[in-house]
């Protein structure tokens, strides 16, 4: 890399993501959950550090933190979270806002440098009172009432007490502001074994996949476990089992090449070992970037129910629950990223779309957005031995920093 091309410091951005670590440490990781103490004292971390990037830094109504430049010129908007899953890693989040902040460090002080880097730090991306509750209150997706209803799905304390605890109640939610940013960008660890197994330093987000999710509802006759003859038996359990070995050998057949599905929870009613189950209940869960994949094995899925209904002895219903619409990643984008690998990665980039669900997503219904990935040590994430070799962190930084500024310069 050129030496007059500004670079990230390594050694600044592997500190603050130590320091980060330190505020709520859980072994090697972090229990940071929203609107938690040590959430809190990250958000204020964050609010101080800003002013050196050049922004102004705001708090708002929802925990959003969102640091502001009044340099002239072309704007990109860039950041992740800093709320962790229960007893989970430390970078999932802080990699994204630490690499924003040093991006806008770096840029933003250039004085021949047009444009400015914006630091954003959305809320909640982990759901712990919902879903995407901070991206999508900027994107102007929630209400006041979404907020009233917000529940911690842990402590069931109330968003709104928390909001209070935290000091931010009654406060203005800021809103995304048309025109003001070129686009989105963030940087996140990969959570899967596709960089590491490929010996590859960064990830090129194409697509964030939609999450389709149904509630199979299957139904027969309560009865007693001991008397009841197995002929003549109307066994929701047994139906349901069926049902999932089912979808496990016809959908290969219907599906894209990086579909995945999951039965995440079955429910037996009334659930006890002397009792034939009268009802059972499965969350099923469909990932992929196309939905005309997600269309086809839906047809595919309400067949398979017809079938059931038809033979019996059971009946079977197929509630759709949940529809996420995929997003698709700006391509201007992923070639920034990719020439800003090759400038300073030496090339080692792949693009796959993303199969977990980010903020980046919330951003690219509003303006264009793009994903870089580092990656993870083992594919592990949502644990506390999450982790990402420091060298990996650090040239993540700077395709980062290389990467904001062909954007802003494009
Ligand atoms: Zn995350």
């Amino acid at each position: 890399m050129p030496d007059s091309l500004p670079r990230a410091d390594g050694a600044r951005v592997l500190a603050d993501l130590n320091a980060l670590r330190a505020i709520g440490a859980y072994k090697t990781g972090v229990h940071k959950p929203t609107f938690s103490e040590p959430h809190r004292q990250s958000l204020q971390w964050l609010a101080q550090k800003l002013p050196d990037a050049g922004l102004s830094a705001t708090i708002d109504g929802i925990g959003n933190v969102i640091g502001t430049s009044t340099k002239p010129g072309p704007k990109l908007l860039a950041g992740s979270h800093l709320e962790s899953q229960n007893y989970a890693g430390w970078l999932d989040g802080p990699l994204g806002v630490v690499y924003a902040l040093e991006a806008a460090r770096v840029l933003n002080a250039e004085p021949s440098f047009k444009g400015a880097v914006e630091v954003a730090s959305w809320c909640d991306e982990e759901g712990h009172f919902g879903s995407f509750l901070g991206s999508r209150s900027y994107i102007g997706q929630v209400t006041e009432a979404d907020i009233d209803a917000a529940r911690d799905r842990t402590s069931g304390r109330s968003m709104r007490d928390a909001l209070v605890e935290m000091g931010l109640a009654g406060r203005p939610r800021i809103a995304v502001e048309p025109g003001r940013h070129v686009g989105y960008l963030e940087a996140h660890i990969e959570q899967g074994d596709t960089l590491e197994s490929g010996k590859l330093a960064i990830g090129i987000v194409t697509s964030i996949v939609g999450i389709w999710q149904y509630r199979i509802s299957f139904a027969g006759e309560q009865n007693h476990a001991g008397t009841t003859r197995m002929a003549v038996r109307k066994d929701a359990g047994l139906a349901l089992a069926k049902f999932c070995v089912a979808i496990d050998a016809r959908f290969p057949a219907a599906c894209g090449p990086r579909t995945v599905w999951t039965t995440g929870r079955i429910t037996l009613d009334p659930g006890a070992p002397s009792i034939i189950p009268g009802g059972g209940e499965m969350l099923f869960q469909i990932r992929d970037d196309d939905p005309a994949v997600i269309a086809r094995l839906e047809t595919l899925l309400r067949t398979m129910a017809d079938e059931v209904n038809a033979k019996g002895p059971c009946t079977v219903t197929v509630e759709k629950i949940r529809t996420g619409a995929p997003a698709m990643m700006n391509s201007s984008f992923q070639d920034a990223i990719e020439a800003a690998s090759k400038t300073v990665a030496g090339g080692r980039s792949v693009r796959i779309p993303s199969g977990a669900g980010h903020d980046a997503q919330m951003l690219a219904t509003v303006m264009p957005a793009g994903m870089l990935f580092v990656p993870s040590i083992g594919g592990i994430s949502h644990h506390w031995t999450e982790n990402t070799a420091d060298a990996d962190i650090v040239t993540g930084a700077q395709v980062f920093v290389d990467a904001c500024r062909r954007i802003l310069s494009g």
